[in-house]
């Protein structure tokens, strides 16, 4: 399917039925698999052959979607998880490990922010948070000689800030290590982060991927382009003994393409079980089939709610990467010639008090801590996800008490205008 367009790859890739077997795929509920001897079983604990034993580590469900996705972004290999929280822990962790560091992009989702900056903390992995448009000489002076892996969003959630994925790129491989991008927004219908340099790409597909609400997900994609063995004491897991599979080396055992997913589905998958069920992955698929017709909707809804927003007295501020006045606009040109997505994020003149009396009186757009669906939908992170802090810290933090974060869905835009309109 390699050959074929993004649009097609949606609807097609990943699965390919034979002869007389079902058209959409199968959904396999089943957490085991029948071997008839126990050799057969033995070759599959010892990575000697491919194949399902447990739906812990591997479904075919599952196998069927991740390759879709990994036939999306231009990798050499896919995997789902459980959310997209367990998808960007299980790509740093695969190559991170207690004595490890990490240098971040700041402007990212907040739950990364919490998992690299605290979580991962106590596992003693440290983090240097760097600015999204830190120049080159401030993103080289955050590496350390135990820097393993670069991190950052193609659009950030919720701030919305474009990263420069080749400046990124270029600094992490001249320090021998590889980029990882969250591509969850832009989604690879507007933006392939492995065109650009990133050597590993993470979805929540919780958003636009599934784009109805209605499944958590992740998924983790492998450029297969990262040569691991050419630095090879920089990351031991990938290339020396594995004990706990008779002394494989991943690198040598499973190339450049295969190495890095397998370790992560045979370690990390085995060991902390974020699997995504078979059901969601079938639903993320139904999504997924559809991502390219849904996405230019999601682009052109946001594009005219910012228009609109940006020619009104009562809104201070409008952010949305594809407007000319964004800070971002330049990189979005580069990045997301396509649009990037529907977020749209503006503030109020008037301050939480008007947010909150705008949100009051909005009919189509339901407040959700949610972005990337179908419906519209909008947030007060001052009054939401940030309500701990003052005002004072939440202007500090770039987050204005009058900030609303709109999610502009697929309903027709001239019904959402005139509710937003009518709402102000
Ligand atoms: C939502 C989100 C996540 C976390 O994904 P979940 O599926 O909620 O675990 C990670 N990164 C980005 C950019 C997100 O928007």
């Amino acid at each position: 399917m390699d050959n074929f367009k993004t649009g097609t790859k949606c609807v097609q890739a990943g699965y390919r039925p034979g002869n007389g077997e079902p058209r959409q795929i199968p959904i396999v509920q089943s957490t085991t698999f029948k071997y008839d001897t126990s050799e057969d079983m033995g070759k599959l604990f010892d990575l000697e052959e491919s194949g399902y034993f447990y739906t812990r580590l591997q479904n075919p469900t599952n196998d069927y979607v991740a390759a879709k996705i990994a036939s999306l972004e231009g990798g050499s290999a896919g995997m789902l998880t459980s959310s997209g929280q367990a998808a960007n822990f299980f790509a740093l962790f695969n190559i991170c490990e207690n004595g490890s560091h990490i240098v971040s992009s700041s402007s990212i989702y907040g739950g990364t922010f919490n998992l690299i900056g605290v979580t991962m903390a106590k596992m003693g992995i440290d983090v240097t948070f760097v600015a999204p448009d830190a120049s080159e000489e401030e993103l080289n002076a955050a590496f350390r000689e135990n820097t393993r892996a670069v991190f950052g969003e193609t659009i950030a959630n919720p701030a919305l800030t474009v990263l420069d994925i080749e400046k990124f790129a270029n600094a992490a491989h001249a320090h021998g290590v590889p980029l990882i991008v969250d591509n969850t927004f832009p989604t690879p219908v507007n933006c392939r982060p492995i065109e650009w340099g990133a050597d590993i790409v993470t979805h929540s597909t919780t958003k636009y991927m599934d784009g109805h609400g209605a499944a958590v997900g992740g998924a983790i994609v492998d450029s297969g382009k990262f040569d691991w063995m050419a630095h090879r004491d920089k990351f031991p897991g990938l290339t020396t003994p594995d004990d706990s599979y008779h002394g494989i080396v991943y690198a040598e055992k499973f190339g450049l393409e295969g190495a890095f997913i397998t370790k992560c589905t045979s370690q990390l998958m085995r060991d902390f079980g974020c699997i995504q069920s078979p059901q969601n992955a079938f639903l993320l698929n139904l999504g997924l089939e559809s991502l390219h017709v849904r996405m230019p909707r999601h682009v052109e809804n946001g594009r005219a709610v910012a228009e609109f927003l940006s020619g009104r007295e009562e809104v201070a501020k409008v952010s949305f990467p594809d407007l000319p006045s964004d800070p971002y606009y330049p990189l979005a040109k580069k990045y997301l010639p396509h649009g990037g997505c529907g977020v749209v994020s503006f503030e109020l003149k008037g301050g939480r008090g008007a947010a909150l009396e705008f949100m009051r009186k909005l009919k189509l757009a339901a407040i959700e801590t949610h972005v990337a669906d179908a419906r519209t939908c909008c947030l007060n992170p001052a009054t939401s996800t940030h309500r701990q802090m003052t005002d004072e810290q939440l202007s500090a933090a770039g987050i204005p008490a009058g900030l609303v974060r709109m999610s502009c869905g697929l309903e027709d835009k001239e019904d959402l205008i005139a509710d937003i309109a009518s709402a102000l």
